[in-house]
């Protein structure tokens, strides 16, 4: 098998053009039999890799995925391509996978998905020694290492595969990337002398933005009336505060639901299918949701809470902007955050050694949010990528922290919580710098210290921010094991005692944080007329995208994805070949829905063209239009300086297309009948020279072109009737 099968196949099912990075290295490995680890962030196009052997390579590909939601998106995804698959899970009844075993027999599936469970089960080895496997492909591969942060014990016994399929490749993909999970699968799954394959993790259109956990709702209501209509996800970490949180922000006039462990399966599915659908833009959620969600155009992921760890809070951003477009991460983070989660995990099962590899991954978590470096430089150094720039699409490139000498500050609260004999807490501390007269402070007789009061000249949350690059700094620490209140350290003594300075990142005063945030926004400006066509026809595509997908009974997403609709709305193909050139439009895909999209395009561009707008790029509309403005085809072609075959050619291209008008003015009735009837005598693509000649010139080339735009115009119609039947 090579590579150019693959490229076609690529084409043809897909309707892509071309290979993303390393997608076309991974297909040699597996053509050549090698055993190949693939670590891809998600959205970067892992599923092509074992779906193009799998369709070109004899047998079928067997998929081990973990996810029942995940196997049947990605069967129907491939069958709206035309790509024979099935998946056998626990969500198919006993008739349901007869018939699927049935199709794999007489060697009808290409792809068959299977839940680890099924794969390990006594039940199905007689099937998989059956069948004719080209592939094994083991989506989610981290599942299999404890290390990892979705350990799924069933696939520890997956290694059966490569004993007792030596010889049949077996490909490992995640979205994982830490040293330890890449070693743990590729022995787990006893892979013989793998290719590695490690791709960028960088996912450069998602814009990482980190902000203090105060009054988030107030952030999130300003974030959301900046973004209308957009779809998003926003994690919280409790099932009631998801509730809560949709709550408030419907009474607030925005669509919202909510999604956690507790819901029903039906509501889970269902809150699932309306976001999908488009029909719920806004999902509260616990970290369950969006695993398994294979919505492309996902725009933005806000976390209330402070994620556990960095791996979870890549992958869960990195369920933004699959398609590429921009799209933006947003992360509120508070001490309260990582209070709760120690306590959590010092509660949870498991050995000590666990729950501090816990707690250790939960303060580099910290750590990212608090540190006043570059988020991606940050996040890609976690996962041992050099990237050696800023990246300028996050909050601290889009506006660097000035730093000042920040001794003073520091002595002031080092020298509170040390006369406040260490009992204090963070939230207190700032009370008694500032000088509140709140009840606890007066009874704890806080009030009669030295530094009660002296921290006036920063805000409340300056002085979070202060003391919270302090703790990062190691200047003070949090005492866990004894309701939170801080502790000066040795480090911190030095700076109190010893006059050791400290370099701390300036709290901006508000106005100015403000003016900074809307620097962020992009700047307004009016759209051209071209870009604003442009809207109205992706909007009309859009409502017809929900109009197909209501008919067929699948997500939008499913008929075509926002990208290729976008590139739809910009090159408004009118054609088969022009439908097939847009990305991801497939021979599949053409047929199913091009006629519909093309009608829809043809209706606006010849309102637009009627209502004598200019609309580019569509020359027979152009030539049509003036045509039907009562212009001569002579008079069309002096007009727009060409020639006047190709105006006449413009002309037969929109009657073939079924647009009305009498054609009896250059061809008669009569020599219509002659020209059509002959037709059938000649090789297609039809030449109008062969047909010239083999009538030796009785018609001329106007003739014989209509005759053949005739022809088309039946076939056309033809076929149009049986595609909707
Ligand atoms: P992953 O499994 O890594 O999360 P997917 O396989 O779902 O990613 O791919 C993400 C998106 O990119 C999908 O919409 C997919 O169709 C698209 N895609 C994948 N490969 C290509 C390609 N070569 N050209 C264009 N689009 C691609
Ligand atoms: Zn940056």
């Amino acid at each position: 098998m090579n590579l150019e099968t693959a490229h076609l196949a690529l084409k043809k099912f897909f309707g892509y053009d071309s290979f993303r990075p390393l997608q076309k290295d991974i297909i040699q490995q597996i053509y050549d039999g090698r055993d190949t680890l693939v670590l891809m962030p998600t959205g970067c196009g892992k599923s092509i890799c074992f779906q193009i052997p799998a369709v070109t390579l004899d047998g079928v590909a067997i998929v081990i995925s973990p996810l029942i939601a995940l196997m049947k998106d990605q069967v129907e995804g491939l069958s709206a391509n035309g790509v024979p698959a099935a998946f056998i899970n626990s969500s198919i009844n006993y008739d349901q996978q007869r018939r699927v075993e049935d199709a794999l027999m007489q060697g009808h599936i290409k792809l068959l998905y299977v839940s680890p469970e099924k794969a390990v089960s006594q039940g199905f080895q007689p099937l998989l020694k059956s069948l004719k496997i080209s592939l094994f492909a083991i989506d989610e591969a981290h599942c299999i290492s404890s290390w990892g942060h979705d350990f799924r014990p069933e696939y520890t016994q997956l290694k059966f595969l490569k004993n007792q399929f030596p010889n049949i490749p077996l490909v490992a993909l995640t979205a994982t990337a830490d040293k330890l999970t890449r070693k743990d699968i590729v022995s787990q799954l006893g892979m013989r002398d793998p290719s590695i394959f490690i791709s960028s993790f960088d996912r450069p259109n998602i814009s990482l933005k980190v902000s203090g956990g105060q009054r988030r709702f107030e952030q999130i209501v300003e974030f959301l009336k900046q973004h209308p209509g957009n779809s998003g996800i926003i994690y919280c970490l409790g099932r009631n505060s998801c509730q809560i949180l949709a709550e408030k922000l419907n009474a607030k006039g925005f669509k919202a639901d909510y999604y956690h462990a507790e819901l029903s399966n039906q509501q889970r599915n269902k809150v699932q299918d309306d976001f999908i659908n488009d029909r719920t833009p806004i999902i509260c959620a616990t970290i369950a949701f969006g695993m398994g969600i294979d919505k492309s155009n996902v725009r933005f992921v806000i976390h209330y809470n402070l994620p556990r760890n960095l791996e979870g809070y890549y992958q869960e951003i990195g369920r933004a902007g699959r398609d590429g477009l921009p799209s933006e991460a947003l992360l509120f983070f508070s001490y309260g955050d990582v209070i709760s989660y120690r306590d959590m995990f010092m509660q949870s099962e498991g050995s000590l050694e666990q729950k501090e590899l816990k707690i250790k991954k939960l303060e580099r978590m910290y750590e990212f949010a608090e540190a006043p470096v570059c988020r991606r430089r940050t996040v890609l150094a976690y996962f041992d990528e050099a990237y050696e720039r800023d990246c300028g699409n996050c909050d601290i490139c889009l506006n660097p922290p000035r730093r000042f000498d920040g001794t003073v500050a520091a002595q002031k609260a080092l020298s509170a919580i040390v006369r406040s004999q260490e009992r204090v807490g963070m939230n207190m501390l700032v009370d008694v710098l500032r000088g509140s007269a709140r009840r606890e402070i007066m009874e704890m007789g806080l009030n009669q210290i030295k530094t009660y009061g002296a921290g006036r000249e920063y805000t409340f949350d300056d002085w979070i921010f202060l003391l919270s690059q302090m703790l990062h700094l190691g200047l003070l620490e949090i005492a866990y094991d004894a309701h939170n209140v801080l502790r000066v350290t040795e480090a911190g003594k030095k700076v109190l005692f010893e006059g050791k300075t400290v370099q701390l990142a300036l709290p901006q005063p508000k106005e100015k944080a403000k003016k900074a945030a809307e620097k962020q926004l992009p700047e307004f400006k009016p759209k051209s007329k071209t870009e604003q066509l442009q809207d109205e026809l992706l909007n009309l595509l859009i409502a017809l995208r929900r109009l197909v997908a209501q008919q067929k009974g699948t997500p939008p997403h499913q008929v075509f994805s926002d990208v290729t609709l976008r590139q739809m709305a910009e090159k408004r193909p009118l054609t088969d070949a022009e439908m097939l050139d847009v990305s991801g439009v497939g021979e599949r895909k053409l047929q199913l829905y091009g006629d519909a999209f093309m009608a829809e395009i043809r209706r606006f561009v010849l309102e637009k063209l009627e209502e004598g707008q200019r609309i580019i790029g569509s020359s027979p509309f152009q030539t049509y239009s003036l045509y039907k403005q009562g212009r001569s085809p002579q008079e069309i072609a002096d007009m727009r300086g060409q020639s006047l075959v190709s105006i006449m050619n413009h002309l037969a291209t929109m009657y073939e297309k079924g647009e009305m008008f009498e054609i009896n003015e250059w061809i008669s009735p009569e020599a219509l009948d002659i020209i059509t009837g002959s037709l059938s005598l000649f090789p297609e693509p039809l030449q109008l020279k062969e047909i010239h000649e083999h009538f030796n010139g009785r018609y001329s080339y106007d003739e014989i072109r209509w005759a053949v735009a005739h022809q088309q115009r039946m076939q056309f119609q033809e076929s149009r009737k049986t595609r909707l039947d």
